[in-house]
């Protein structure tokens, strides 16, 4: 209600409580009349009573003067008094005039035909005086008889009186108690209309007014400074505080709107600071490992508190394979092939919306078919791998477009990693024998040297060449001779494959560098290779190629050379081999003792 219903109501209550409390205090000056009023008829009815009373005796009396002395005088005086008496009738209506009850003239009629008796009983004496008869007069106006009839007539007159006493008396009583109870109770209503006021006063002050005046200031304070998180008062009243309240509620939600869409693009930019520097990270990653490490550090970063995995497509075998996952997603990480994906089919993220039906990927666990979503890892329009995210919902998850950024910086890493890989491949090894070639010959022998010469090891080298290689290709033909190199190849890489590293050195000859083998070490796998080369039955197409010889030249150091110088004596021991004949083993300590 308003300030100014409410003030408006009082003011009406108030009107009317002293217009009805003026009402009762008149009603209490009337009944102060009335109490007036009934003493004033109370000295009337005295009045004509004494009137009656004076009369009757005054009559009586000069009847027995005039029987006693019988002067015509006193007889005239009570002729002139007789005449002046009025009737009972008259007298009954003036006192009926003036209130009498019936009752009341019930009994003063009474006494009034009495005293009409007595008044013929008179009659009678003075015309008994007139015939001579004074003694029967005497005895009839001072006779017992005539002296009881004056006794009823004081009697009656004695009960009027008391009766009109009573009715006077409850009359005064009656009015005194209605004058006093509107008394108290117009007192009443004029201390209500006080309460009243000071009540409104009070409350449309403290309550209505000063209070919420207080609460709302303390509001509107917190809210200057920002401090959203104040409850506004919930003042539902229809007035001008309420209003205010109203506007402050407003003015609270707008503000926690605006505090929100600031929370939302601080969240946004951090997010997109993640994915950039998650960029840069990627760009600087030298193998799959690092690409893992970046992936398993920022996606639940990314993505906090959802669980997710990411796989890579194996080509051999086919299979989408789990390298990474963070935050204990369900299910395992067991491989699957990758058409178990719907992702991967589509090469859009699945499902395309959150919470609509949709058909789940088979690769999913029971647990979180409805919750998960994958992203293909796309590179040059193929997926070469796959992000899941678990318990996915419009709350938790950033925007999908994020996620999908994510997904397409690390299907870039991967795919760079994969022409990386494949680049690396292709110049350190010998695509024909899978060997290593001999680019990096010079590095790694100088690592292998430096090593060797801390921990103060020896080293050996092995040059090992085919002999007559070229008349196998003259008779069979080039592919002839690949096999041959081919299977050579397999048998040094078999021989050296646990103590060191094999190289295709150039069209048909090989270098073994053997870490931590001496001379007799390195005999003895010189032998091993001799032996199996010589062993192998080779044929091509129904051909037989027939028996297959190396020679091969040892060196080791630091028995017979320096670093700088293992590869040049080993070379030496090759050649040494062929002058001999070929199809034998030299070592580079033979030639210096031979
Ligand atoms: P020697 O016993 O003195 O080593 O005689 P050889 O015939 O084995 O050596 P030579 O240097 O005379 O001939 C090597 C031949 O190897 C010449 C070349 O055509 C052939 N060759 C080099 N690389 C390859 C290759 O990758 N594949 C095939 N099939 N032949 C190759
Ligand atoms: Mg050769
Ligand atoms: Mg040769």
């Amino acid at each position: 209600m308003r300030i100014a219903t409410i003030t408006n109501w009082a003011y009406g209550a108030t009107v009317c409580l002293t217009i009805a409390s003026g009402i009762v205090m008149l009603m209490a000056s009337n009944a102060d009349t009335v109490e007036r009023q009934a003493v004033l008829q109370r000295q009337v009815f005295d009045q004509l009573t004494e009137d009656v009373e004076t009369d009757a005796w005054a009559l009586s009396d000069l009847a027995r003067l005039y029987v006693v002395k019988k002067e015509p005088q006193i007889l005239s005086e009570y002729r002139q008094k007789e005449s002046t008496l009025q009737s009972i009738e008259t007298r009954l209506t003036r006192l009926k005039d003036n209130g009498a009850t019936d009752e009341e003239l019930a009994v003063l009629h009474e006494g009034l035909k009495i005293i009409d008796e007595l008044q013929d009983e008179q009659q009678s004496a003075i015309a008994s005086v007139a015939r001579d008869e004074a003694p029967q007069a005497v005895s009839l106006l001072y006779g017992d008889p005539y002296e009881q009839e004056l006794d009823r007539v004081q009697s009656q007159i004695d009960h009027f009186r008391l009766l009109l006493d009573k009715r006077a008396l409850t009359a005064v009583t009656d009015a005194t108690r209605t004058s006093k109870a509107l008394r108290t109770l117009s007192e009443i209503m004029v201390g209500t209309t006080a309460l009243l006021f000071l009540f409104v006063l009070g409350f449309i002050l403290k309550r209505r007014v000063l209070r919420p005046v207080v609460r709302l200031s303390d509001v509107v304070h917190r809210l200057a400074s920002q401090d959203y998180a104040v409850e506004t008062p919930n003042f539902n009243q229809i007035d001008e505080i309420g209003d205010m309240a109203q506007a402050i509620r407003i003015f609270r939600e707008n503000g926690l709107a605006r505090q929100r869409l600031e929370k939302e693009r601080d969240a946004d930019w951090a997010i997109r600071e993640l994915l950039a520097r998650m960029t840069q990270r990627l760009q600087g990653c030298e193998n799959f490992a690092d690409v893992i490490n970046v992936a398993e550090l920022f996606a639940p970063n990314i993505a906090p508190g959802i669980a997710g995995r990411l796989y890579i497509l194996d080509r051999d075998p086919w299979q989408m394979r789990c390298v990474a996952e963070w935050l204990s997603p369900d299910g395992q990480n067991t491989p699957f092939h990758p058409d178990e994906c719907w992702a991967v089919r589509r090469g859009q993220s699945h499902p395309p919306v959150n919470g609509e039906p949709d058909i789940a990927c088979y690769h999913l666990p029971e647990t979180s078919l409805n919750n998960t979503l994958c992203v293909p890892l796309i590179a040059q329009g193929e997926a070469i791998g796959l992000l899941t995210f678990q318990n996915i919902t419009p709350e938790t998850a950033p925007s999908r477009a994020y996620l999908e950024l994510m997904a397409e910086a690390l299907g870039l890493a991967l795919a760079n990693q994969r022409l990386r890989d494949a680049l690396l491949e292709k110049a350190l090894f010998d695509p024909l024998t899978g060997l290593r070639n001999r680019h990096h010959l010079e590095d790694t022998l100088r690592t292998q040297m430096a090593q060797a010469m801390r921990n103060h090891e020896p080293v050996s080298c092995l040059m090992i060449d085919i002999d007559h290689f070229k008349s196998i290709n003259d008779r069979f033909g080039h592919e002839a001779g690949d096999q041959v190199i081919k299977s050579v190849a397999s048998i040094v890489q078999r021989a050296v494959h646990d103590s060191g590293l094999a190289f295709r050195y150039g069209g048909e000859e090989f270098l073994a560098i053997l870490s931590g083998a001496n001379e007799d070490a390195a005999q003895a796998c010189a032998t091993d290779i001799f032996n199996s080369v010589h062993d192998l039955s080779l044929r091509y197409g129904l051909s037989e190629i027939g028996p297959v010889d190396v020679s091969i030249g040892i060196a080791s150091y630091p028995q017979h050379a320096q670093s700088d110088s293992l590869l040049r004596a080993a070379d030496v021991a090759l050649y040494r081999a062929k002058e001999l004949g070929r199809a034998r083993i030299v070592s580079f300590g033979m030639l210096e003792t031979g």
